[in-house]
């Protein structure tokens, strides 16, 4: 994470302006935690960081209480080198609070690496491939975390046994933004236009994955990389609440479950929303192929032949297939349609009130030398 005490300089002021300017009253997201939504989504946030990691001071109960005022089914707690959160799951308290999920933000020679799954506590000491190949031995996957941030930048090729990359992290997009502009922004903007303004599209994050998918499969995860820089006596933390409500992952399970929920994220399943642009419920993206339909994760078969790539979204914005990093098809509305043939991975990003607002996994087809 980036230098603690700058972060501390540009976010005190900041947080003073999110008390007086109302940033609690920012407008919930859709209360659905009994269960995933009518289409089958759990909607949460990943990368968080609770008081057991070195440079943040938000207790797990802030972290509960903060993600259920966001309307979030779902955290994902990974502190720095410790898996000691306090739980993992539902703390049955209160069906109404979300899943806690307890991940490990690991420091490695080459970066940070977020390792996910019903796992023990990393080793030390060993090699970014050797702890990625250790996670998946027992179950687990990993991912490294920004790895085109200004500050922690990935160094050297990523492990071969990684899930996928952080594409956008909230933490150091507010980290990478002039510090001087940061509290006129909040106090002028208001807390979702201040979140607009700072979030823009991650070109080098994108780039990354478009690299890494030229090569195969890789799930995509936009980070809150959420801390709290100062104790709050609350429940409800002002700045954990602003990176809750930064950007959020759509989560396609049957189940709310730890086991479901990591085995769906670590697959590349569902999408992500940033959603100061508007609520993500309702997107859809999928391909037909005759008779079969696949969704976000999935892989057509090389015989499949041509099939017709679909997208919906819930209100008018502009749509784009991405396809080896180039739009293969673009559309202004709430719908696209595009037949494709070639091998590859089959991504979608929407763009509404000035940026990026949806961003999803891909689909894979499969052939040519590609995932055969
Ligand atoms: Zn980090
Ligand atoms: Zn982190």
């Amino acid at each position: 994470m980036p230098d603690r005490t700058v972060f501390l300089r540009r976010l005190l002021p900041m947080s003073l302006l999110m008390l007086t300017s109302g940033c609690a009253f920012l407008p919930a997201g859709a209360h659905r935690q009994s269960g995933p939504d009518h289409q089958g989504f759990l909607r949460g946030v990943f990368h968080v960081h609770s008081s057991r990691s070195h440079d943040s001071r938000a207790r797990l109960s802030q972290i509960i209480k903060t993600g259920r005022r966001a309307g979030a089914d779902f955290i994902v707690v990974t502190d720095h080198n410790t898996r000691k959160a306090e739980a993992r799951g539902c703390l049955c308290r209160d069906r109404a609070d979300p899943l806690i999920l307890r991940g490990e933000e690991v420091s490695t020679a080459s970066g940070h690496l977020l390792m996910l799954g019903e796992l023990p506590e990393a080793p030390k000491d060993l090699s970014p491939s050797a702890l990625a190949d250790w996670a998946q031995r027992l179950g687990g996957w990993s991912v490294p975390a920004h790895p085109a941030g200004r500050k922690g930048r990935w160094r050297g090729s990523f492990p071969r046994n990684v899930a996928g990359l952080e594409v956008y992290s909230f933490g150091h997009a507010l980290h990478e933004t002039s510090r001087l502009l940061l509290p006129a922004r909040f106090l002028f903007l208001g807390a979702q236009g201040f979140l607009r303004s700072v979030q823009t599209r991650p070109d080098a994050g994108l780039a990354l994955w478009d690299s890494r998918l030229k090569e195969g499969r890789a799930a995509g995860f936009a980070s809150a990389d959420a801390h709290a820089h100062f104790q709050w006596p609350g429940g409800v933390h002002p700045e954990l609440l602003l990176a809750f409500r930064s950007v959020t992952h759509y989560v396609p399970v049957r189940e709310r479950t730890p086991g479901a929920l990591e085995r769906a994220l670590g697959e590349g399943r569902g999408y992500m929303a940033f959603e100061a642009r508007g609520s993500g419920a309702g997107f859809d993206f999928s391909a037909r192929a005759g008779e079969s339909l696949y969704r976000a994760g999935d892989t057509l078969p090389p015989e499949s032949g041509p099939f017709m790539l679909e997208v919906r979204v819930p209100r008018s914005a502009r749509i784009r297939v991405m396809h080896e990093g180039l739009a293969a098809a673009e559309a202004e509305g709430t719908a696209l349609e595009h037949q494709a043939e070639k091998p590859g991975a089959y991504r979608v990003e929407v763009d509404r009130r000035g940026g990026l607002w949806i961003l999803s996994n891909p689909i894979y087809k499969a052939g040519g030398g590609y995932l055969e």
